[in-house]
Order: C-alpha cells, then sequence, then structure tokens
C-alpha cells in the first residue's frame, strides 16, 4: 500500500503535534500554515494543565529541551477588593503541576523535529483558501498562489475562526461571539461590546519587583468594576494580564485610569507596586472576544477538525492548548496505523479501500475527544460564572474579602476541589503511552 498522504493546516500546537506523530507513523505529511516562518505570532497563552503535559508525555515531546522557554507555575491566588484570600501553591496536592511554556519557542522546536522526519514538509506563509474535491469526498487543498496539494486527508487544525471549517460546511453548536468583533487591534475606548478579554503587555524593568512579588504565582484579582488575571510569561521577563470585559459594559479608556483600577483589586504591596508602574511599561489592550462551541459533527469524507477549529475553549483556566494537544494524541493513535497496515483492513488494497478506512477512522476520533470537550466546556462555565457572581454581587465580595482569614482556608479547599477535572481532564479520555 502507498504511504497514505495527509495534509494539515494550521502550524498552533494541534497542527504541529498531530503532524509530527502522523509523520513517526509513516505518513507523509505536508503542514500548511499561513504565518510565515520568523514572523512574529500573536500571544497565545503558554498555560499548560497535567492533562495536556500527559499528552505532550504520550506523544514523546515532553521533557522539553531548554530550548523551549518554560517553568513550572508556583501556584495560584486569589484577592478580592484589594485583600488576598488565599493562595494555593502547585501540585495541588497532585503529582503534577501547570507548566508555562512559551508558545513560539514549542512551535519552533516541534517544527525542526517534524522536518527531520522523512515524507515530512512544512509550508510556511502560505493560505490555504479551497479544498480540493466534490461533494463525495475532500481531495486535499488549494493554496492562495492556487497551487493544488492533493491529500488522502485534510485535518484542519486552523483555529477557533476555522476558514477550513465554514468551506467543509461544518458548524458550531453555540458561539459566545457577537457577529463583527475583530480578533486583534486597540479596543476603542469607552466602546461597550460582547464579553471579551483585553489582553495587556506589562513590560520593561520596571515591572520586575511586580514579577518579584507574584513570585511566579497565578493571580486573579476581583474588585468593584474589574476583574483580571495577572501573571509572568515562561521568560519571566514580562507580564500579562488579562482583564475580562464583560459584554455592555464600556471599559475604562486610558492607561492611568487603567493602572488604577487594576491597583484598588490588588493586595497593598502590589497595589504600591502597581500604581508606581510606569505608564510606558503599559502595553496594549488587544481586544480578544470569547468564542465557546463545539461542533457536533467534526468530519467529512475526507476531512477532520481538531483542536480550536473543532471546539473553541472559554478562556478560563487554561484548557485550549491541552485540548488541542489531547485531540492530536487520540487522532494520531486511531489514524497513524493506517500507514503501515497494522490494524488496517485494507493493507495491501487499494485507494478506495484506503480512504474507507480513513473514513471510518473520523468519527470514532470525534466520539473519542467530545465527551471531554463537553465535559470541560461545562466546567469552564462554571467557573466563569463564579467569577461573574464576585464581580457583579459586592456585598458576596466585601464579606469574603472582610472574613478572609477564616472564610479563605475554607474558599481555598473547595476551589482546590473544583480544579481536579479541569487539570486532569476526564479519566480514561486518552490512550494510554505507547
Ligand atoms: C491571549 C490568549 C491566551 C491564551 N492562553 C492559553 C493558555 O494559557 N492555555 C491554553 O491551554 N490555551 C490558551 N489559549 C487558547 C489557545 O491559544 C488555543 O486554544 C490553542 O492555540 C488552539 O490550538 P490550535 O492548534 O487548535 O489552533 P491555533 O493555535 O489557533 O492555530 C491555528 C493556526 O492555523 C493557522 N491558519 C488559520 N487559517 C489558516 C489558513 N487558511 N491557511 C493556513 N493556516 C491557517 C493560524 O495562522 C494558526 O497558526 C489562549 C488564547 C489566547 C488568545
Amino acid at each position: 500500500m502507498a504511504r497514505p498522504r495527509v495534509v494539515v493546516v494550521g502550524g498552533g500546537p494541534c497542527g504541529f503535534t498531530l503532524a509530527l506523530a502522523l509523520a513517526r507513523a509513516g505518513w507523509g505529511v505536508t503542514l500548511v500554515e499561513q504565518t510565515a516562518s520568523g514572523a512574529p505570532r500573536p500571544y497565545r497563552g503558554e498555560g499548560l494543565m497535567p492533562s495536556g503535559l500527559a499528552a505532550l508525555e504520550a506523544l514523546g515531546l515532553w521533557p522539553l529541551p531548554a530550548s523551549v522557554r518554560h517553568r513550572p507555575l508556583a501556584g495560584w491566588a486569589v484577592a478580592l477588593d484589594g485583600r488576598s484570600l488565599f493562595t494555593a501553591p502547585e501540585p495541588l496536592g497532585g503529582d503534577r503541576g501547570c507548566w508555562l511554556v512559551e508558545q513560539p519557542s514549542l512551535l519552533d522546536h516541534l517544527r525542526a523535529r517534524l522536518e527531520r522526519e522523512e515524507e515530512a514538509r512544512v509550508l510556511e506563509g502560505v493560505a490555504v483558501r479551497g479544498l480540493l474535491g466534490g461533494a463525495a469526498r475532500v481531495a486535499g487543498v488549494v493554496v492562495a498562489d492556487g497551487q493544488a496539494l492533493a491529500a488522502d486527508l485534510v485535518v484542519a487544525c486552523d483555529g477557533r475562526s476555522s476558514p477550513l471549517r465554514r468551506l467543509a460546511g461544518l458548524e458550531l453548536a453555540a458561539e459566545g461571539e457577537r457577529e463583527g468583533l475583530g480578533e486583534s487591534g486597540r479596543a476603542a475606548g469607552g466602546d461597550a461590546e460582547g464579553e471579551a478579554v483585553l489582553w495587556f503587555r506589562l513590560a520593561g524593568s520596571a515591572v520586575a519587583p511586580l514579577a518579584r512579588w507574584l513570585a511566579g504565582r497565578f493571580l486573579t484579582a476581583v474588585g468593584e468594576g474589574v476583574s483580571f488575571a495577572l501573571f509572568a510569561e515562561a521568560s519571566d521577563a514580562t507580564l500579562r494580564l488579562g482583564w475580562v470585559a464583560e459584554p455592555g459594559v464600556a471599559p475604562l479608556a486610558d492607561a492611568s485610569g487603567w493602572r488604577e483600577a487594576w491597583a484598588a483589586a490588588l493586595p497593598a504591596p502590589a497595589a504600591a507596586l502597581m500604581r508606581t508602574l510606569p505608564l510606558t511599561a503599559i502595553e496594549g489592550p488587544r481586544r480578544f472576544p470569547v468564542r465557546v462551541g463545539w461542533a457536533p459533527v467534526w468530519h467529512r469524507p475526507g476531512l477532520l477538525l481538531l483542536g480550536d477549529a473543532a471546539h473553541p475553549m472559554r478562556p478560563v483556566r487554561a484548557q485550549g492548548i491541552n485540548m488541542a494537544l489531547r485531540d492530536a494524541l487520540v487522532a494520531a493513535r486511531l489514524l497513524g496505523p493506517l500507514a503501515t497496515g497494522q490494524d488496517n483492513p485494507s493493507a495491501g488494497a487499494s485507494t478506495d479501500d484506503l480512504h474507507a478506512a480513513i473514513d471510518g477512522c473520523l468519527p470514532r476520533v470525534a466520539a473519542a475527544r467530545l465527551p471531554e470537550i463537553r465535559l470541560l466546556q461545562e466546567l469552564q462555565a462554571g467557573e466563569a460564572g463564579l467569577g461573574a457572581l464576585l464581580r457583579q454581587v459586592g456585598l458576596l465580595r466585601r464579606t469574603l474579602a472582610l472574613s478572609a482569614p477564616w472564610s479563605g482556608p475554607l474558599v481555598r479547599a473547595r476551589w482546590i476541589q473544583r480544579q481536579h477535572r479541569l487539570r486532569q481532564g476526564l479519566p480514561g479520555a486518552l490512550p494510554l503511552p505507547k
């Protein structure tokens, strides 16, 4: 049987890990990524849960080399109305903690590994514009310059806005994003739009004292009219601040207003450090509209959706990269053996038989992944609901803040309990490591 050929569209965490795993399994792989090689990629987070680390490990990619900047997360902290409610050190009583892994250096590492594989190639700076094949079966892709890339299978790992999902006529069951909101650009001051996260970067030597105060923790702070996450990047040089913009609520318009709102929600030592931060250290924001959903159908003959393309996740408790890695692992375990004839009913048979074997696998990938995705989206919605309650009910927030010395440990114990599934994923959702 000839080596099956796959075109993987999208060089994010899902696309690169899947492409690498399939190439190792003996597939001929072409990965197509629209961002040009070396071009800066927008910040897409770096929090990896034990669930994502387990997938990397099963793929033979964990531990990571030193060239990929990564470090363990020290813990979590929650502050309400300027008082510390609790701190919870990693690994929250479990075996394995969360890590921060810088995405661009992870993707560079995966690209380098992929390029070492026989029959694997990476096309960067090339956007996919269309699908080959008729209504019966997808037969490859057409890229921006009109070149056709034929394949036995196309895997769309092209992110939450997935052009391929649209081209394939597949839809999300639910979307939290209002029409017409772009993903980038500076948020217009004073606008009132849909639910979104405004991402700021706090950079330069002036942020060092605040980074020292954070001590490697992920802080969530909620105060009057403000709710944000603050943490240091994997490289430790820069802080990221994600401000939850409520639907219909106009965010403050200028940097000194933002800085004061953040300071008011932080415990005293951090508030003082925030107030002395030069305004020039504050970059952004980039508005990232919240989009949540899942495609009830992930496949058509010859095409599979994976990662954000199949199920954009809510930005709560770092799930998107983790679920994308787990999708890639499961898909590779089911599709990989088709390259060698192992587990393949069509070994030595015709192209039609190979296509039938591939198409028979696609619903199994979706069926293996959907229960975990649905569970985690529900858990994320629950966490987001609690966050909204704290933002909106001042009396509850103030009561917890004022009673923190005794309410903090109770809330912390319940919080740690709730994190278990969000960190580990659904038991049995992954194939065992080989
Ligand atoms: C600010 C921010 C912070 C985040 N923080 C975290 C976090 O800490 N932890 C976590 O788990 N998740 C986080 N996420 C979510 C996470 O980034 C995504 O869920 C994850 O990247 C999904 O991986 P993916 O490979 O499915 O898609 P993506 O990473 O979105 O990759 C899709 C790729 O497809 C390419 N592409 C799109 N269209 C085409 C085309 N037509 N032709 C060729 N290429 C195309 C894109 O350029 C892109 O490189 C964060 C997201 C954001 C925006």
